[in-house]
Protein backbone atom coordinates (compact mmCIF):
# COMPACT_ATOMS: atom_id res chain seq x y z
CA UNK A 1 0.00 0.00 0.00
CA UNK A 2 2.40 2.57 1.11
CA UNK A 3 4.18 1.68 -2.28
CA UNK A 4 1.30 2.46 -3.95
CA UNK A 5 0.53 5.69 -2.32
CA UNK A 6 4.11 7.11 -2.62
CA UNK A 7 4.25 5.86 -6.29
CA UNK A 8 0.88 8.14 -6.68
CA UNK A 9 2.00 11.17 -5.44
CA UNK A 10 4.89 11.33 -7.65
CA UNK A 11 7.50 10.29 -4.94
CA UNK A 12 9.50 7.54 -6.70
CA UNK A 13 11.75 7.65 -9.78
CA UNK A 14 10.81 4.90 -12.13
CA UNK A 15 14.29 2.86 -10.58
CA UNK A 16 13.05 2.98 -7.31
CA UNK A 17 9.49 1.79 -8.16
CA UNK A 18 10.63 -1.38 -9.50
CA UNK A 19 13.23 -2.03 -6.86
CA UNK A 20 10.29 -1.91 -4.63
CA UNK A 21 8.21 -3.73 -7.11
CA UNK A 22 10.95 -6.30 -7.15
CA UNK A 23 11.28 -6.30 -3.38
CA UNK A 24 7.95 -6.73 -2.82
CA UNK A 25 7.48 -9.66 -5.10
CA UNK A 26 10.68 -11.49 -3.00
CA UNK A 27 9.08 -11.42 0.00
CA UNK A 28 6.46 -13.09 -1.08
CA UNK A 29 7.57 -15.76 -3.98
CA UNK A 30 10.07 -18.55 -3.59
CA UNK A 31 13.37 -17.83 -5.74
CA UNK A 32 13.37 -20.73 -7.00
CA UNK A 33 10.52 -22.06 -8.31
CA UNK A 34 8.48 -18.62 -8.59
CA UNK A 35 5.74 -19.91 -6.44
CA UNK A 36 4.30 -18.54 -3.42
CA UNK A 37 6.44 -18.78 -0.17
CA UNK A 38 5.01 -20.14 3.20
CA UNK A 39 4.41 -16.19 4.28
CA UNK A 40 2.36 -15.51 1.28
CA UNK A 41 0.70 -19.17 1.48
CA UNK A 42 -0.48 -18.47 5.07
CA UNK A 43 -1.89 -14.99 4.04
CA UNK A 44 -3.72 -16.35 1.25
CA UNK A 45 -5.35 -19.10 3.53
CA UNK A 46 -6.44 -17.10 5.74
CA UNK A 47 -7.73 -14.92 3.50
CA UNK A 48 -10.06 -17.84 1.86
CA UNK A 49 -10.86 -18.91 5.17
CA UNK A 50 -12.92 -15.50 6.02
CA UNK A 51 -14.32 -15.84 2.48
CA UNK A 52 -15.30 -19.39 3.24
CA UNK A 53 -17.19 -18.73 5.98
CA UNK A 54 -18.92 -15.74 4.83
CA UNK A 55 -20.45 -17.67 2.23
CA UNK A 56 -20.98 -20.88 3.87
CA UNK A 57 -18.48 -22.31 1.81
CA UNK A 58 -15.95 -25.01 2.33
CA UNK A 59 -12.21 -25.06 1.39
CA UNK A 60 -9.41 -27.81 1.03
CA UNK A 61 -5.73 -27.73 1.62
CA UNK A 62 -3.62 -30.23 0.05
CA UNK A 63 -0.18 -30.80 1.15
CA UNK A 64 2.67 -32.38 -1.19
CA UNK A 65 6.05 -33.78 -0.40
CA UNK A 66 8.02 -36.14 -2.95
CA UNK A 67 9.00 -39.37 -2.06
CA UNK A 68 12.88 -39.99 -1.78
CA UNK A 69 13.67 -36.57 -2.81
CA UNK A 70 16.99 -36.65 -0.51
CA UNK A 71 17.98 -39.51 -1.95
CA UNK A 72 18.03 -38.08 -5.41
CA UNK A 73 19.54 -35.24 -4.32
CA UNK A 74 22.09 -36.75 -2.15
CA UNK A 75 22.70 -39.12 -5.24
CA UNK A 76 22.41 -36.85 -8.19
CA UNK A 77 23.63 -33.53 -6.78
CA UNK A 78 21.60 -30.33 -5.61
CA UNK A 79 21.68 -29.02 -9.67
CA UNK A 80 19.55 -31.90 -10.07
CA UNK A 81 17.59 -31.71 -7.22
CA UNK A 82 16.84 -27.96 -8.14
CA UNK A 83 15.34 -28.55 -11.80
CA UNK A 84 13.29 -31.61 -10.46
CA UNK A 85 11.63 -28.97 -8.16
CA UNK A 86 11.28 -26.41 -10.26
CA UNK A 87 9.61 -29.20 -13.10
CA UNK A 88 7.00 -30.28 -10.22
CA UNK A 89 6.20 -26.29 -9.43
CA UNK A 90 5.54 -26.38 -13.13
CA UNK A 91 3.65 -29.21 -13.02
CA UNK A 92 1.53 -28.12 -9.94
CA UNK A 93 1.01 -24.52 -11.64
CA UNK A 94 -0.48 -26.37 -14.91
CA UNK A 95 -2.75 -29.04 -12.51
CA UNK A 96 -4.62 -26.26 -10.65
CA UNK A 97 -6.71 -23.66 -11.79
CA UNK A 98 -6.76 -20.02 -11.65
CA UNK A 99 -8.15 -19.30 -8.34
CA UNK A 100 -5.90 -22.33 -6.63
CA UNK A 101 -3.12 -21.12 -4.89
CA UNK A 102 0.36 -23.39 -5.15
CA UNK A 103 3.31 -22.37 -3.19
CA UNK A 104 6.68 -24.25 -1.86
CA UNK A 105 7.06 -24.45 1.84
CA UNK A 106 10.44 -25.70 2.08
CA UNK A 107 12.49 -28.51 0.44
CA UNK A 108 10.34 -30.60 -1.38
CA UNK A 109 7.75 -29.80 0.37
CA UNK A 110 4.65 -28.28 -1.46
CA UNK A 111 1.47 -27.27 -0.84
CA UNK A 112 -2.20 -26.20 -3.00
CA UNK A 113 -4.96 -24.27 -1.82
CA UNK A 114 -8.42 -25.48 -3.68
CA UNK A 115 -10.81 -22.62 -2.33
CA UNK A 116 -14.43 -23.48 -2.67
CA UNK A 117 -13.44 -27.05 -3.21
CA UNK A 118 -16.34 -29.63 -1.34
CA UNK A 119 -15.28 -33.30 0.35
CA UNK A 120 -16.44 -34.59 -2.72
CA UNK A 121 -14.30 -32.69 -5.26
CA UNK A 122 -11.05 -33.12 -3.32
CA UNK A 123 -10.43 -36.77 -4.41
CA UNK A 124 -10.46 -36.44 -8.23
CA UNK A 125 -8.43 -33.59 -7.73
CA UNK A 126 -5.39 -35.31 -5.82
CA UNK A 127 -5.88 -38.19 -7.99
CA UNK A 128 -5.05 -35.83 -11.07
CA UNK A 129 -1.92 -34.19 -9.39
CA UNK A 130 -0.51 -37.17 -7.86
CA UNK A 131 -0.54 -38.53 -11.81
CA UNK A 132 0.85 -35.44 -12.99
CA UNK A 133 4.02 -35.28 -10.53
CA UNK A 134 4.51 -39.20 -10.72
CA UNK A 135 4.83 -39.35 -14.78
CA UNK A 136 8.86 -39.43 -15.42
CA UNK A 137 10.59 -36.34 -15.61
CA UNK A 138 13.43 -35.98 -18.15
CA UNK A 139 15.78 -33.88 -16.93
CA UNK A 140 18.92 -32.79 -19.35
CA UNK A 141 20.10 -36.76 -20.41
CA UNK A 142 18.28 -38.07 -17.77
CA UNK A 143 14.78 -39.31 -16.70
CA UNK A 144 14.20 -39.72 -13.00
CA UNK A 145 10.77 -40.99 -11.13
CA UNK A 146 9.37 -39.83 -7.77
CA UNK A 147 5.88 -39.67 -6.72
CA UNK A 148 4.64 -37.38 -3.98
CA UNK A 149 2.40 -38.18 -0.88
CA UNK A 150 -0.13 -35.68 -0.69
CA UNK A 151 -2.19 -35.34 2.51
CA UNK A 152 -5.50 -33.45 2.77
CA UNK A 153 -7.46 -31.26 5.25
CA UNK A 154 -10.89 -29.13 4.88
CA UNK A 155 -12.54 -26.51 6.34
CA UNK A 156 -14.58 -26.47 7.98
CA UNK A 157 -15.13 -30.23 8.21
CA UNK A 158 -11.51 -30.43 9.94
CA UNK A 159 -10.54 -26.52 11.21
CA UNK A 160 -11.31 -23.21 10.74
CA UNK A 161 -7.90 -21.59 11.37
CA UNK A 162 -4.96 -21.68 9.15
CA UNK A 163 -2.38 -22.83 11.26
CA UNK A 164 -4.30 -25.65 12.21
CA UNK A 165 -5.30 -27.18 8.48
CA UNK A 166 -1.30 -26.83 6.98
CA UNK A 167 -0.77 -28.98 10.35
CA UNK A 168 -3.90 -31.26 9.96
CA UNK A 169 -2.43 -31.63 5.98
CA UNK A 170 1.05 -32.33 7.30
CA UNK A 171 -0.36 -34.75 9.65
CA UNK A 172 -2.11 -36.40 7.30
CA UNK A 173 0.88 -36.37 4.52
CA UNK A 174 2.87 -38.33 7.01
CA UNK A 175 0.17 -40.89 6.84
CA UNK A 176 0.72 -41.25 3.69
CA UNK A 177 4.51 -41.68 3.50
CA UNK A 178 3.69 -44.07 6.93
CA UNK A 179 1.64 -46.19 4.09
CA UNK A 180 4.55 -46.20 1.51
CA UNK A 181 3.57 -43.03 -0.54
CA UNK A 182 2.59 -42.53 -3.71
CA UNK A 183 -0.52 -42.31 -2.03
CA UNK A 184 -2.91 -39.28 -0.76
CA UNK A 185 -5.09 -39.63 2.03
CA UNK A 186 -7.64 -37.37 3.64
CA UNK A 187 -6.87 -36.32 8.07
CA UNK A 188 -8.54 -38.12 10.34
CA UNK A 189 -8.86 -37.18 14.32
CA UNK A 190 -7.05 -40.24 15.01
CA UNK A 191 -3.61 -39.70 12.52
CA UNK A 192 -2.85 -37.32 15.20
CA UNK A 193 -0.77 -39.67 17.47
CA UNK A 194 1.98 -42.21 17.84
CA UNK A 195 3.21 -43.46 14.85
CA UNK A 196 2.42 -40.96 12.44
CA UNK A 197 3.74 -38.56 14.72
CA UNK A 198 6.92 -40.09 15.24
CA UNK A 199 7.56 -40.23 11.65
CA UNK A 200 6.72 -36.59 11.50
CA UNK A 201 9.28 -35.94 13.44
CA UNK A 202 11.84 -37.66 12.21
CA UNK A 203 11.04 -36.32 9.23
CA UNK A 204 11.75 -32.94 11.03
CA UNK A 205 14.80 -33.89 12.52
CA UNK A 206 16.50 -34.68 8.95
CA UNK A 207 15.29 -31.13 8.28
CA UNK A 208 16.81 -29.68 10.82
CA UNK A 209 20.03 -31.42 10.34
CA UNK A 210 20.21 -29.79 6.89
CA UNK A 211 18.78 -26.71 7.08
CA UNK A 212 21.08 -26.25 10.61
CA UNK A 213 18.38 -25.65 12.47
CA UNK A 214 19.68 -26.98 16.25
CA UNK A 215 21.69 -25.00 18.63
CA UNK A 216 23.53 -25.85 21.72
CA UNK A 217 22.70 -24.88 25.31
CA UNK A 218 25.22 -25.01 28.16
CA UNK A 219 24.34 -25.61 31.80
CA UNK A 220 27.10 -24.90 35.04
CA UNK A 221 28.24 -26.95 37.15
CA UNK A 222 30.02 -25.68 40.02
CA UNK A 223 31.64 -27.19 43.66
CA UNK A 224 30.19 -27.02 46.24
CA UNK A 225 31.74 -23.30 46.56
CA UNK A 226 30.40 -21.85 43.81
CA UNK A 227 33.85 -22.19 41.72
CA UNK A 228 32.82 -23.25 38.16
CA UNK A 229 33.97 -26.75 37.24
CA UNK A 230 32.15 -27.55 33.92
CA UNK A 231 29.34 -27.14 31.00
CA UNK A 232 27.14 -29.36 29.96
CA UNK A 233 26.01 -29.63 26.12
CA UNK A 234 22.15 -29.16 26.07
CA UNK A 235 20.87 -29.44 22.68
CA UNK A 236 18.01 -27.40 21.14
CA UNK A 237 15.66 -27.17 18.30
CA UNK A 238 14.62 -24.39 17.39
CA UNK A 239 11.24 -25.32 15.25
CA UNK A 240 9.72 -22.21 14.64
CA UNK A 241 6.50 -22.73 13.05
CA UNK A 242 5.65 -26.17 15.53
CA UNK A 243 5.79 -26.03 18.68
CA UNK A 244 8.77 -26.42 20.82
CA UNK A 245 10.02 -30.51 21.40
CA UNK A 246 12.02 -31.25 23.90
CA UNK A 247 15.08 -32.76 23.68
CA UNK A 248 14.09 -35.89 25.38
CA UNK A 249 11.42 -36.82 23.28
CA UNK A 250 13.25 -35.81 20.03
CA UNK A 251 16.58 -37.84 20.94
CA UNK A 252 14.68 -40.71 21.67
CA UNK A 253 12.95 -40.73 17.82
CA UNK A 254 16.22 -40.06 16.40
CA UNK A 255 17.93 -43.16 18.51
CA UNK A 256 15.93 -45.55 16.96
CA UNK A 257 17.90 -44.17 13.67
CA UNK A 258 20.67 -43.87 12.19
CA UNK A 259 20.09 -40.00 12.66
CA UNK A 260 21.35 -40.16 16.34
CA UNK A 261 24.66 -40.87 14.93
CA UNK A 262 24.60 -37.40 12.62
CA UNK A 263 23.09 -35.72 15.16
CA UNK A 264 26.00 -37.14 17.69
CA UNK A 265 28.87 -35.74 15.16
CA UNK A 266 27.00 -32.69 14.98
CA UNK A 267 27.03 -31.93 18.56
CA UNK A 268 30.77 -33.17 19.01
CA UNK A 269 32.19 -30.50 16.11
CA UNK A 270 29.79 -27.68 17.56
CA UNK A 271 31.09 -28.41 21.05
CA UNK A 272 34.71 -27.90 19.70
CA UNK A 273 33.98 -24.98 17.78
CA UNK A 274 32.66 -23.24 20.76
CA UNK A 275 35.70 -24.27 23.16
CA UNK A 276 37.84 -22.99 20.19
CA UNK A 277 35.71 -19.79 20.02
CA UNK A 278 36.72 -19.29 23.59
CA UNK A 279 39.73 -19.86 23.51
CA UNK A 280 40.12 -17.54 20.58
CA UNK A 281 38.63 -14.67 22.73
CA UNK A 282 40.75 -15.30 25.31
CA UNK A 283 38.64 -16.99 27.72
CA UNK A 284 39.84 -19.91 29.55
CA UNK A 285 36.77 -22.32 29.08
CA UNK A 286 36.37 -25.09 31.97
CA UNK A 287 35.75 -28.57 30.51
CA UNK A 288 32.64 -28.94 29.19
CA UNK A 289 30.23 -32.62 28.94
CA UNK A 290 28.54 -33.64 25.77
CA UNK A 291 26.07 -36.22 25.92
CA UNK A 292 26.29 -39.83 24.33
CA UNK A 293 23.55 -42.18 23.32
CA UNK A 294 23.82 -45.86 23.68
CA UNK A 295 24.07 -46.04 19.94
CA UNK A 296 26.60 -43.71 19.33
CA UNK A 297 28.69 -46.14 21.99
CA UNK A 298 28.43 -48.87 18.80
CA UNK A 299 29.85 -46.69 16.57
CA UNK A 300 33.93 -48.54 16.14
CA UNK A 301 35.44 -45.21 15.12
CA UNK A 302 33.57 -43.02 17.67
CA UNK A 303 37.34 -42.09 19.48
CA UNK A 304 38.76 -42.12 16.49
CA UNK A 305 36.73 -39.35 15.33
CA UNK A 306 36.57 -37.46 18.68
CA UNK A 307 40.38 -37.20 18.18
CA UNK A 308 40.40 -35.48 14.92
CA UNK A 309 37.52 -33.14 15.88
CA UNK A 310 39.60 -32.48 18.82
CA UNK A 311 42.50 -32.32 16.58
CA UNK A 312 41.32 -29.97 13.65
CA UNK A 313 39.84 -27.20 16.62
CA UNK A 314 43.49 -27.65 18.13
CA UNK A 315 41.28 -28.50 21.58
CA UNK A 316 43.17 -29.97 24.15
CA UNK A 317 41.36 -33.34 25.14
CA UNK A 318 40.85 -32.88 29.08
CA UNK A 319 38.58 -29.90 27.72
CA UNK A 320 35.78 -32.75 26.80
CA UNK A 321 33.70 -34.73 29.04
CA UNK A 322 31.30 -37.26 27.99
CA UNK A 323 28.30 -38.61 29.90
CA UNK A 324 27.02 -42.01 29.43
CA UNK A 325 23.53 -42.43 30.87
CA UNK A 326 23.02 -45.76 33.11
CA UNK A 327 21.72 -47.45 31.06
CA UNK A 328 23.34 -47.28 28.24
CA UNK A 329 26.32 -48.19 29.98
CA UNK A 330 24.55 -51.28 30.62
CA UNK A 331 23.46 -52.02 27.55
CA UNK A 332 25.70 -54.38 25.48
CA UNK A 333 28.47 -53.94 28.36
CA UNK A 334 31.25 -55.21 27.02
CA UNK A 335 31.10 -52.81 23.73
CA UNK A 336 30.35 -50.15 25.90
CA UNK A 337 33.22 -50.57 28.17
CA UNK A 338 35.61 -51.45 25.23
CA UNK A 339 34.42 -47.41 23.51
CA UNK A 340 34.58 -45.80 27.19
CA UNK A 341 38.13 -47.43 27.72
CA UNK A 342 39.25 -45.70 24.17
CA UNK A 343 37.39 -42.75 25.36
CA UNK A 344 39.39 -42.92 28.37
CA UNK A 345 42.84 -43.19 26.71
CA UNK A 346 42.16 -39.67 24.70
CA UNK A 347 42.53 -37.97 27.92
CA UNK A 348 38.74 -37.24 27.96
CA UNK A 349 36.09 -36.94 31.05
CA UNK A 350 33.63 -39.74 31.64
CA UNK A 351 30.96 -39.93 33.82
CA UNK A 352 27.66 -41.94 34.50
CA UNK A 353 24.67 -40.00 33.78
CA UNK A 354 21.03 -40.12 35.33
CA UNK A 355 22.51 -42.76 37.94
CA UNK A 356 19.87 -44.23 39.98
CA UNK A 357 17.10 -44.21 37.10
CA UNK A 358 18.27 -47.76 35.55
CA UNK A 359 19.92 -50.91 36.94
CA UNK A 360 23.83 -50.93 37.35
CA UNK A 361 25.66 -53.86 38.67
CA UNK A 362 28.46 -52.52 40.41
CA UNK A 363 30.79 -54.85 39.51
CA UNK A 364 30.27 -53.90 36.02
CA UNK A 365 30.44 -50.25 37.30
CA UNK A 366 34.26 -50.67 38.59
CA UNK A 367 35.56 -51.90 35.37
CA UNK A 368 35.03 -48.74 33.90
CA UNK A 369 37.34 -46.14 33.69
CA UNK A 370 34.76 -43.35 34.71
CA UNK A 371 35.67 -40.23 36.54
CA UNK A 372 32.02 -38.94 38.12
CA UNK A 373 28.79 -40.46 38.57
CA UNK A 374 25.54 -38.09 38.48
CA UNK A 375 22.75 -38.31 41.00
CA UNK A 376 19.45 -38.68 38.93
CA UNK A 377 17.38 -35.29 39.56
CA UNK A 378 14.48 -37.66 40.69
CA UNK A 379 16.12 -38.25 44.13
CA UNK A 380 17.23 -35.15 44.35
CA UNK A 381 14.02 -33.49 43.95
CA UNK A 382 12.69 -34.83 47.58
CA UNK A 383 15.92 -35.27 49.31
CA UNK A 384 14.74 -32.83 51.66
CA UNK A 385 11.30 -33.95 52.03
CA UNK A 386 11.72 -37.76 51.49
CA UNK A 387 14.23 -39.97 53.95
CA UNK A 388 14.17 -42.91 51.16
CA UNK A 389 15.49 -40.30 48.74
CA UNK A 390 17.88 -38.83 51.24
CA UNK A 391 19.10 -42.48 52.20
CA UNK A 392 19.69 -43.25 48.35
CA UNK A 393 21.63 -40.21 48.03
CA UNK A 394 23.64 -40.60 51.32
CA UNK A 395 24.43 -44.34 50.40
CA UNK A 396 25.20 -42.76 46.43
CA UNK A 397 27.47 -40.37 47.34
CA UNK A 398 29.20 -43.24 49.90
CA UNK A 399 29.56 -45.42 47.21
CA UNK A 400 30.83 -43.19 44.42
CA UNK A 401 33.38 -42.08 46.75
CA UNK A 402 34.31 -45.90 47.61
CA UNK A 403 35.00 -45.97 43.95
CA UNK A 404 37.44 -43.41 43.73
CA UNK A 405 34.66 -41.24 41.92
CA UNK A 406 33.61 -37.45 42.00
CA UNK A 407 29.59 -37.10 42.66
CA UNK A 408 27.69 -34.62 41.01
CA UNK A 409 23.94 -33.85 42.00
CA UNK A 410 21.27 -33.13 39.25
CA UNK A 411 18.37 -30.60 39.08
CA UNK A 412 19.51 -28.76 42.13
CA UNK A 413 16.61 -25.85 42.69
CA UNK A 414 16.56 -25.38 45.99
CA UNK A 415 18.44 -23.97 48.73
CA UNK A 416 17.35 -26.27 51.22
CA UNK A 417 18.55 -29.36 48.98
CA UNK A 418 21.57 -27.88 47.84
CA UNK A 419 22.53 -27.45 51.80
CA UNK A 420 21.85 -30.84 52.12
CA UNK A 421 23.60 -32.15 49.61
CA UNK A 422 26.62 -30.22 50.91
CA UNK A 423 26.28 -31.78 54.42
CA UNK A 424 26.19 -35.48 52.50
CA UNK A 425 29.82 -34.75 50.96
CA UNK A 426 28.38 -33.96 47.37
CA UNK A 427 31.08 -33.07 45.40
CA UNK A 428 29.40 -30.64 42.37
CA UNK A 429 25.81 -29.11 41.31
CA UNK A 430 24.29 -28.50 38.58
CA UNK A 431 20.85 -27.44 38.52
CA UNK A 432 18.10 -24.05 38.03
CA UNK A 433 19.43 -22.83 41.79
CA UNK A 434 22.62 -22.33 40.06
CA UNK A 435 22.17 -21.82 37.08
CA UNK A 436 19.67 -22.54 33.68
CA UNK A 437 21.36 -23.86 30.47
CA UNK A 438 22.02 -20.47 28.14
CA UNK A 439 23.51 -20.12 24.80
CA UNK A 440 27.20 -19.75 24.93
CA UNK A 441 27.28 -15.92 23.70
CA UNK A 442 26.12 -15.13 27.15
CA UNK A 443 28.12 -17.43 28.95
CA UNK A 444 31.47 -15.28 28.50
CA UNK A 445 31.54 -13.12 31.65
CA UNK A 446 30.57 -16.24 33.77
CA UNK A 447 33.55 -18.37 32.52
CA UNK A 448 35.85 -15.25 32.67
CA UNK A 449 34.80 -14.56 36.73
CA UNK A 450 34.88 -19.00 37.58
CA UNK A 451 32.38 -19.01 39.81
CA UNK A 452 28.82 -18.14 40.75
CA UNK A 453 27.16 -16.57 43.78
CA UNK A 454 25.22 -18.72 45.90
CA UNK A 455 23.09 -17.37 48.26
CA UNK A 456 23.18 -20.56 50.43
CA UNK A 457 26.85 -21.29 49.58
CA UNK A 458 27.82 -17.91 50.92
P1 LIG B 1 20.49 -34.91 31.01
O1 LIG B 1 21.77 -35.18 30.31
O2 LIG B 1 20.28 -35.57 32.32
O3 LIG B 1 20.41 -33.33 31.14
C1 LIG B 1 19.85 -32.64 32.21
C2 LIG B 1 18.47 -32.15 31.90
O4 LIG B 1 17.88 -31.59 33.07
C3 LIG B 1 18.43 -31.04 30.87
O5 LIG B 1 17.22 -31.18 30.17
C4 LIG B 1 18.40 -29.80 31.74
O6 LIG B 1 17.87 -28.67 31.08
C5 LIG B 1 17.52 -30.25 32.85
N1 LIG B 1 17.75 -29.53 34.09
C6 LIG B 1 18.90 -29.00 34.55
N2 LIG B 1 18.74 -28.46 35.77
C7 LIG B 1 17.45 -28.66 36.10
C8 LIG B 1 16.66 -28.33 37.27
O7 LIG B 1 17.12 -27.75 38.23
N3 LIG B 1 15.36 -28.71 37.25
C9 LIG B 1 14.80 -29.37 36.21
N4 LIG B 1 13.51 -29.69 36.28
N5 LIG B 1 15.51 -29.69 35.10
C10 LIG B 1 16.83 -29.35 35.05
P2 LIG B 1 17.15 -31.14 28.60
O8 LIG B 1 18.11 -30.15 28.06
O9 LIG B 1 15.73 -31.05 28.25
O10 LIG B 1 17.71 -32.56 28.19
C11 LIG B 1 17.04 -33.73 28.51
C12 LIG B 1 17.87 -34.93 28.16
O11 LIG B 1 18.04 -35.03 26.75
C13 LIG B 1 19.28 -34.90 28.72
O12 LIG B 1 19.25 -35.31 30.07
C14 LIG B 1 19.97 -35.86 27.82
O13 LIG B 1 19.72 -37.18 28.21
C15 LIG B 1 19.28 -35.62 26.49
N6 LIG B 1 20.12 -34.73 25.68
C16 LIG B 1 20.20 -33.38 25.68
N7 LIG B 1 21.12 -32.95 24.77
C17 LIG B 1 21.65 -34.07 24.21
C18 LIG B 1 22.64 -34.32 23.20
O14 LIG B 1 23.28 -33.40 22.66
N8 LIG B 1 22.89 -35.63 22.86
C19 LIG B 1 22.22 -36.65 23.48
N9 LIG B 1 22.51 -37.89 23.10
N10 LIG B 1 21.30 -36.46 24.42
C20 LIG B 1 21.01 -35.19 24.78
MG1 LIG C 1 23.63 -35.23 30.88
MG1 LIG D 1 21.14 -36.36 33.61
Amino acid sequence: MAWLVLNQVGQLTERQFILLGEQHHQARHDALTGLFNRKAFMHRLELAIAEAQDEDASLAVLLLDLDRFKTINDSLGHGVGDLLLIEVAERLRRHVRAADTVARLSGDEFVVLLPSATEQDVPSIAAKLLDALSAPYALGDRELRTTPSIGISLCPRDADSADNLLKFADTAMYAAKAQGGCCFLDFKPEMNHAATERLRIEYRLREALEQKAFVLNFQPKVDMRGQLTGLEALIRWANPDDIPIEPQEFIAIAEESSLIDEIGDWVIREVCRHLREWLDSGIRPPRVAINLSSRQLRQTNLAHKVARILNQAAVASDLLEFEITETAAMENTLTAAQRLRELGALGVTLSIDDFGSGYSSLSHLRSLPLDALKIDRSFVRDIATDANDLAIARGTIALAHGLGLRVVAEGVETVAQWKLLRELGCDEAQGFLIARPARAETLGDLIRAGRIAIPAAA
